[in-house]
């Protein structure tokens, strides 16, 4: 990689000294995946630090969200969101069930509550809404239609680690929530993923459905694949939470360095924070709609400066090769989401991303 390279984000690391501790009791066991010692502590460490009752890992946050769709035995129409990661979308045609595309809001980018009630059918059986950016959904409208409809309502909050509303976790919003530990996220085990979830009597299924199906040496009562965090991961995992609100501050320093930078410039949106909210500050998207440059001009002119900004989310996923011709994937039935998908640009933010480079970034969107 380029040495003057700055990219859209950079993984957190611990100290190379305190992760060498942390796997060392892994050369005495050998005891390397299958549920051991560091993958029984990230998950209790992750119950308290979320403040929520039920956790379970997963190789990746993908793999949580296709085994909660599938443990909660879900079949039929799925209302969600086009912008999202493809991860959201893919989960729900993989599972065997047809996603719905709801419009999103055009501040917080999040579905948009007042336009889900008419997509709901007689086949709808869940809703996935994506916690977008770090911003959480309208969490107790949801819950309302939700209710009065009867439908699971199973969030990507793979954006909100360590988000809350009112001291309330984003993992304890809906029947379940699915997190990314992916490398690129702001608490990370490498790669890998969880969810939480209300009803504790999935936690066997979802065990099961991570290691083949398998419930004991001759019982195998469910087709499961393999989504298994191993110890190394959640030794990272077990590490970086230790230092995971150092991090968010610093992160959040960047953010605001940005924000006094950029707010109040004719056609360029920034992300509001809601009030009560405690942020995670993990991505700075950007809408440039009506300013001087466009969205591709900016990326164009940071990149060569070797600053890679990324075009995040976007194509929408209703938009993606895989899916052409399939009825109900239009993008042109999202126009909110197809705007901010063809407006939006995510500027480098991680903790250590030097003050000076912000400057550069902001002094060359702004000239
Ligand atoms: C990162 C991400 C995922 C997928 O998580 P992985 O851990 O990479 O499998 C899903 N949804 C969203 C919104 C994401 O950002």
């Amino acid at each position: 990689m380029h040495e003057n390279l700055i990219t859209v984000t950079r993984s957190s690391m611990p100290d190379f000294e305190e992760y060498c501790e942390e796997i060392r009791p892994l050369w005495e066991s050998r005891f390397l995946t299958n549920m051991g010692e560091k993958h029984l502590q990230l998950e209790e460490d992750l119950k308290q630090y979320l403040h929520t009752p039920n956790i379970t890992l997963f190789t990746n946050g993908h793999l949580a969200l296709e085994n909660i769709l599938t443990a909660m035995d879900l079949h039929g129409e799925i209302i969600t969101t086009p912008f999202t990661f493809a991860s959201t979308t893919h989960a729900i045609v993989r599972c065997g069930c047809t996603p719905v595309f709801c419009d999103i809001d055009p501040k917080d980018y999040t579905i948009d509550v007042s336009k889900i009630e008419a997509l709901i059918t007689d086949r709808t059986v869940a809703i996935v809404p994506v916690h977008v950016y770090g911003n959480l959904c309208d969490v107790e409208a949801i819950e309302v239609l939700a209710k009065k409809h009867h439908l699971k309502v199973i969030y990507d909050a793979a954006h909100t680690f360590g988000v809350t509303k009112n001291g309330v976790s984003s993992a304890n919003f809906g029947d379940a929530a699915m997190f990314s530990f992916h490398a690129t996220k702001v608490f990370h085990t490498i790669e890998g993923g969880a969810v939480s979830y209300q009803d504790p009597s999935l936690r066997t299924k979802l065990n099961d459905l991570k290691n083949f199906g398998i419930h004991g040496p001759e019982s195998v009562p469910d087709v499961g694949g393999n989504a298994k965090m191993n110890e190394f991961c959640a030794a990272m995992g077990i590490c970086n939470l230790r230092h995971l609100d150092e991090e968010i501050e610093k992160r959040k320093t960047v953010y605001r360095q940005y924000c006094s930078r950029l707010s109040a410039v004719p056609g360029i949106q920034l992300n509001t924070i809601r009030p009560g909210i405690r942020f995670n500050y993990a991505y700075f998207p950007v809408v440039f709609d009506g300013y001087r440059y466009t969205r591709d001009e900016v990326f164009d002119l940071l990149a060569a400066q070797n600053i890679l900004a990324r075009k995040y989310f976007y194509p929408l996923t209703s938009a993606f090769d895989c899916y052409k011709g399939r009825p109900g994937f239009d993008p042109s039935a999202t126009p909110v989401a197809r705007r901010i998908a063809d407006h939006v640009l995510c500027l480098p933010i991680y903790a250590d991303l030097p003050e000076a480079v912000v400057d550069r970034i902001c002094d060359s969107i702004l000239r």
